[in-house]
C-alpha cells in the first residue's frame, strides 16, 4: 500500500536526508462507517525528506495513487472561497490573455468543475479529473470533463483531440503527482506556443514559518519551494515565468510556466530570497521539525486544560485535521465531535482517531465552550458561518503554530 521513494522526484538524486516523521498515519480520506471498519483500517509511514542537490522537500513513502483518488470525497463547490476564486481567475485571464471563444482553457484535477465554470462565457473549457464519480458530477453540471490521470501521453492525446490550450491550470495537484517531470512534459506538449501553465501549490515557506506540519499528508508527495519548482520546469523543458504568493490554504504559490522565456523579475527575486533566508538548506527544516515535535505535547495539554472548564468540539474534518489529531493523538477524550458541511463525511468516523463527524448545525445545538478550527485555512469563512455561535459566547481555538483562543 505504501512504497519507499528511493530518489528525488525532481532531479533523481538518491539518498534523501530525513527531516520529520509524523509516524504511521491512515490515508486522510479513509473515513469509517463505524466500529465494524476498525479492523480494516490501514496506516502507512508519513515522513518528509530533503534533497541536498535540488533542495526539494518530499515524502519518503508513497501510497498507490489509485487507492487515493478513485472515490475521492472532496467536492470543491462546497467551499465558497473556491467558487469565488474561480470567478477571479476567469476575470484575470479573460483580460490578461484576451481569451477568445475558439480558444481552450483546461484544468488538471478539475474536481467538480467549479473553477472552469466561469471561464465558459469566454472560451472553450475542458476538465481532466481522475475521480470518475466527480468527473460525472462536472459533466452533468455542464463542464466537459474527461475522467483520466494526466501524464505526458495524455497531454499528447488531449492536444490531438481538443487542440492546443492557451491556459492549463493545475491547482493543488502538482503536490499529488508521483512522476512530476512526465506530468509537466505533458503540459508542455498540450500548451499553445505562448500558453500559460498556471500552478497553485502550498508554499514551503509559510509551512515552515508557521509550523503548518498538518499540510503534510500521504497525498501531498511534494512541498514546493520556488527553487525546486524552477528546477522541475527546467527538467521538463519549460521556463518558470512568474511567481506570486496568495493566502489560500495557509500560504500558497502561484507559479506560472511557459514554453520559453524570458521570465518576469519575480522569479529571480524569489530565488534570491529563498537562498538568502535559508529555505534551500536543511537547517531551517530541522528547526521546523523540532517545533512540530513540541506541538505534539503542547496541543493535547492545552485542550486538556480547556476541557476541565467546559466542552470542546472541532470544526472541519479536513485532511489537515486528520493529520493533526493523529499526530498529537487527540481523540474523543479531548474532542467530542467534529462538525463538517460535507454530507459525504457526516455520520462517519475520522480516520485513525475515530472522532464522529456531524453536521454543522450541531455547533449551535450543543454550543461547546470551545470549537477547535481544524480547517484553519478556512478560518475566516468558518467564523463568518458560525457567527451565531460566537454571539452565543462560543470561542474558537486555532491549533497552529501554537494553540490559541481567538
Ligand atoms: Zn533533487
Amino acid at each position: 500500500m505504501a512504497t519507499p521513494i528511493p530518489n528525488c522526484r525532481i532531479c533523481g538524486t538518491p539518498a534523501l536526508e530525513p527531516i520529520l516523521s509524523l509516524g504511521d498515519m491512515p490515508p486522510v480520506n479513509s473515513f469509517l462507517n463505524g466500529p465494524a471498519d476498525f479492523a480494516k483500517e490501514t496506516k502507512a509511514p508519513l515522513a518528509i525528506a530533503f534533497c541536498a542537490t535540488c533542495s526539494h522537500v518530499q515524502l519518503t513513502h508513497q501510497l498507490d495513487p489509485k487507492d487515493v483518488f478513485t472515490d475521492y470525497i472532496y467536492f470543491s463547490a462546497m467551499s465558497e472561497t473556491i467558487v469565488r476564486w474561480g470567478h477571479q481567475l476567469a476575470a484575470r485571464y479573460a483580460s490578461e490573455i484576451s481569451l477568445k471563444s475558439t480558444q481552450l482553457v483546461a484544468e488538471l484535477a478539475s474536481n467538480d468543475g467549479c473553477i472552469l465554470k466561469p471561464f465558459r462565457s469566454h472560451c472553450r473549457v475542458l476538465g481532466v479529473e481522475p475521480a470518475k464519480n466527480i468527473a460525472e458530477v462536472a459533466n452533468k453540471d455542464g463542464v466537459p470533463t474527461v475522467a483520466e490521470f494526466f501524464n505526458h501521453a495524455m497531454g499528447q492525446k488531449l492536444r490531438e483531440e481538443h487542440g492546443p490550450a492557451e491556459l492549463i491550470m493545475a491547482r493543488n495537484v502538482l503536490a499529488h503527482v508521483p512522476d512530476l517531470v512526465d506530468f509537466v512534459k505533458g503540459v508542455r506538449h498540450w500548451l499553445s506556443d505562448d500558453g500559460i501553465f498556471h500552478v497553485e501549490a502550498p508554499y514551503l515557506k509559510p509551512m515552515v514559518d508557521h509550523l503548518e506540519f498538518d499540510t503534510i499528508y500521504h497525498e501531498h508527495l511534494s512541498y514546493f519551494s520556488v527553487t525546486a519548482l524552477e528546477r522541475l520546469f527546467k527538467e521538463a523543458g519549460m521556463v518558470l515565468w512568474d511567481v506570486e504568493e496568495i493566502p489560500l490554504h495557509g500560504g500558497s504559490l502561484i507559479a506560472r510556466g511557459k514554453r520559453q522565456g524570458p521570465a518576469k523579475p519575480s522569479v529571480a527575486q524569489y530565488l534570491a530570497m529563498e537562498k538568502a533566508e535559508g529555505y534551500t538548506a536543511n537547517g531551517k527544516l530541522h528547526a521546523f521539525a523540532e517545533g512540530t515535535r513540541k506541538l505534539k505535547t503542547a496541543l493535547p495539554e492545552f485542550l486538556t486544560e480547556l476541557k476541565k472548564k467546559g466542552t470542546v468540539a472541532a470544526y472541519g474534518a479536513a485532511a489537515k485535521g486528520v493529520v493533526l489529531t493523529n499526530y498529537c493523538q487527540i481523540g474523543t477524550d479531548l474532542i467530542s465531535w467534529v462538525a463538517d458541511r460535507s454530507p459525504y463525511k457526516q455520520g462517519k468516523l475520522t480516520p485513525g482517531m475515530h472522532i464522529p463527524v456531524v453536521g454543522a448545525e450541531k455547533v449551535l445545538e450543543e454550543k461547546p465552550t470551545h470549537l477547535v478550527v481544524l480547517a484553519w485555512n478556512f478560518f475566516d469563512e468558518i467564523v463568518k458561518q458560525q457567527d451565531a455561535y460566537r454571539q452565543a459566547g462560543g470561542k474558537f481555538v486555532v491549533p497552529v503554530p501554537f494553540p490559541q483562543v481567538r
